[in-house]
């Protein structure tokens, strides 16, 4: 199983961290050992002062594939959720300084949690998905799939260029603005609509 995450897809979220609209998807990757285990804290890790919460939708892969055409894309996702891709900004800042790629600020351990996934079913508009988050009991980041820059189905028809899509993997959609820090102690909860899907402590 393997996470694969796009940045940059709302304009508004781009422009809070000074970085340009992008022209094509920003693709990285999460090892399956970044995965949070459901009901487990994120205990703060100790090489960043600056832990950052992205709330983002997360599409869980059904049908194995390559070179998947936008029109057929929807075959090959069935569910959703909402998703954290935990980001030590700081170690990201000096990376992007650099020029080196996000890994040690993106893909450590622990550093994406997963909501429960609800079935997409035929009545559910895919370009315009309600979803938010709260810490601590303020909404915190508040999105729709509508102000995506590249829809989930583009996403699908980008990602499957490059890397086959296997059953079981998932795509974080990338996030809305808002994104923030978070402090030992802290609680986060996930929603789509007015689901909670998701809830996450950190220790
Ligand atoms: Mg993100």
């Amino acid at each position: 199983m393997k996470m694969i995450c796009i940045g940059r897809n709302y304009a508004e979220h781009a422009k809070e961290l000074n970085n340009e609209v992008p022209s094509d998807p920003v693709i990285f990757l999460k090892p399956r050992s970044a995965l949070l285990f459901p009901d487990k804290p994120l205990y703060y890790p100790e090489f960043t002062d600056d832990l950052h919460y992205e709330c983002e939708l997360v599409v869980k892969i059904c049908k194995n594939g390559k070179y998947i055409k936008e029109k057929f894309a929807p075959k090959y996702y069935n569910e959703i959720t909402v998703g954290l891709d935990f980001t030590a900004r700081d170690l990201q800042q000096k990376q992007k300084a650099k020029g080196l790629p996000w890994e040690i600020a993106k893909a450590f351990d622990c550093s994406a949690a997963l909501g429960k996934f609800i079935p997409i079913t035929p009545d559910m508009n895919l370009n315009n998905i309600k979803f938010h988050l709260k810490l601590n009991d303020k909404v915190v980041q508040d999105g729709n799939s509508a102000d995506m820059i590249f829809n989930i189905n583009k996403i699908v028809e980008y990602v499957s260029q490059y890397f086959t899509l296997n059953i079981g993997d998932v795509i974080f959609t990338g996030t809305p603005a808002g994104v923030g820090p978070v402090s030992v102690y802290d609680k986060l909860e996930g929603f789509i609509g007015s689901e909670k899907l998701l809830d996450v402590d950190i220790r």
